[in-house]
């Protein structure tokens, strides 16, 4: 595969010494030092020139940076609702080190000029590895294929295609993209929604939409794609992501595939894992947040929040390794695109700054991950799948310095105000969440601390 990997060596490294630190939370605490945007040496008590600079690591654990396969930084087009800049800021603040922009921009990310241009933007800021995500098809309207190749073979070097937001519903012209796929070494990343089955839906279709009188999504909207395209990168002898799997259906169907020995991977979202429908009832029901109403369109998300049980497969489906990883679909939206009638209102959650809080709650506490689970779920299969060789690497000498501190201990409140987005479209609105961002480093540069961006 071609890609920007060892072009992104040029750009600048940085030499770093943790003090005190414990990788994946294991063992006594150690120094890390970095040189040249390299892991150089792991030990005690580590002698470092004076005028380097120095993380305090004490409490921390130390995880290979976080790699986020969907996002969506609203650049070119929105970006009174997210730039790249405020985009990557929020991904550093979130511990991570490498962000997949999604292609559903204005103008739409299905040509070279408009990859390339996010990739260089990217690059500029330097708070996080921003790979743009090409699109499927032209303009996302799911009839002609892109220009693959060409992003693919640009200097943004695309390795991921998806029509995210919408789904490739045309089993045919699915097949014969995940053909050209399979040539150019990318991935195709699916947004499972079989369309004629969701015309007018909002919320997912069960006994609170019934209840509350909003059109159903059903479960099988998402499940019968899953099915197909699984079936379709069999006979391709393609591979195939699945984008914010959704349902247990999913997840049995996710199974199914993988003992076949189908390349199908996929991954789930924090809100996936923490939120259920009952939100949608508002502040009577166990789940909500403080104040929040029924009908309230910030818990408005494609695919929507499910069922109890949706939840609890999509959780052990992550320990079991069935679901491969988690990405955010952080969706930053205007205020007015949100605080509008549950119908009207945009799908979509903030999800970067978050995303590491709520694998914490939902999958840490319980005991379903460790923090080594976590480094997979978060870092080393999300940079497997895109083919990211300097990404969700060990923690060890001579291996790229592309890291986070967590401070497993401290806890915060989320302010959607406070976060760095442009947009404040967050659920978790005055919510309590466990572990801090201590620091995160890319190729060995600072770029938060302490909840500060540093360029
Ligand atoms: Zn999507």
């Amino acid at each position: 595969m071609t890609g920007p990997s060892s072009a992104a060596g040029s750009v600048a490294t940085g030499s770093v010494l943790i003090r005190s630190v414990r990788p994946y939370g294991e063992g006594d605490p150690v120094d890390v030092l970095v040189t040249d945007g390299e892991i150089a040496e792991i030990g005690t008590s580590i002698d470092a020139p004076d005028d380097i600079e120095v993380v305090d690591g004490a409490g921390a654990i130390v995880l290979p940076g976080f790699v986020d396969m969907h996002t969506h930084l609203r650049e070119p087009g929105r970006e009174d609702t997210e730039t790249i800049r405020s985009g990557s800021a929020a991904a550093a603040l979130g511990g991570y080190t490498a962000v997949f922009a999604m292609a559903n921009t204005a103008p739409v990310a299905d040509n070279s000029t408009v990859t390339d241009n996010v990739w260089r933007s990217g690059r500029e800021v330097g708070l996080v590895d921003v790979y743009p995500v090409g699109a499927v098809t032209v303009g996302l309207e799911g009839k002609q294929l892109a220009e693959m190749g060409m992003m693919a073979s640009g200097a943004a070097g695309v390795r991921m295609f998806s029509d995210d937001g919408k789904c490739v519903s045309d089993p045919l012209l699915m097949r014969r993209a995940l053909e050209y796929a399979k040539g150019l070494g990318v991935l195709i990343a699916q947004h499972a929604e079989e369309p004629r089955l969701t015309v007018g839906a909002v919320a997912h279709e069960g006994p609170t939409a019934a209840r509350l009188g909003l059109a159903g999504w059903p479960r099988a909207a998402e499940e019968s794609i899953v099915v197909r395209d699984a079936l379709l990168a069999r006979d391709a002898g393609a591979r195939v992501h699945i984008c914010h799997a959704s349902t247990e259906g999913t997840v049995a169907l996710l199974r199914w595939a993988k003992e076949q020995g189908i390349a199908v991977t996929a991954e789930v979202t924090p809100h996936h894992l923490l939120l259920d429908d009952s939100r949608l009832l508002g502040s009577g029901s166990e789940a909500s947040g403080p104040g929040l109403g029924a009908y309230d369109a910030i818990n408005k998300v494609n695919p929507p929040l499910r069922e109890e049980r949706d939840k609890v497969a999509l959780r052990q489906a992550l320990a079991d390794g069935i679901v491969d990883c988690v990405a955010t679909d952080h969706a930053p939206h205007a205020a007015q695109e949100k605080c509008c009638e549950f119908a009207q209102a945009k799908p979509g959650m903030l999800g970067l700054q978050t995303a590491l809080p709520i694998i914490v709650e939902t999958m840490v506490a319980p005991g379903l991950l460790d923090w080594r689970g976590v480094a997979r779920v978060m870092s080393e299969r999300p940079a497997q799948i895109v083919g990211l060789t300097d990404q969700g690497r060990p923690i060890a000498v001579g291996e790229p310095a592309n890291l986070t501190l967590v401070d497993p201990e401290t806890s915060w409140v989320v302010h959607g105000r406070e976060l760095a987005s442009l947009s404040d479209n967050t659920p978790y609105e005055s919510m309590s969440m466990p572990a801090t961002v201590v620091a995160t480093l890319l190729r060995g540069v600072v770029t938060a601390r302490d909840g500060e961006v540093t360029r």
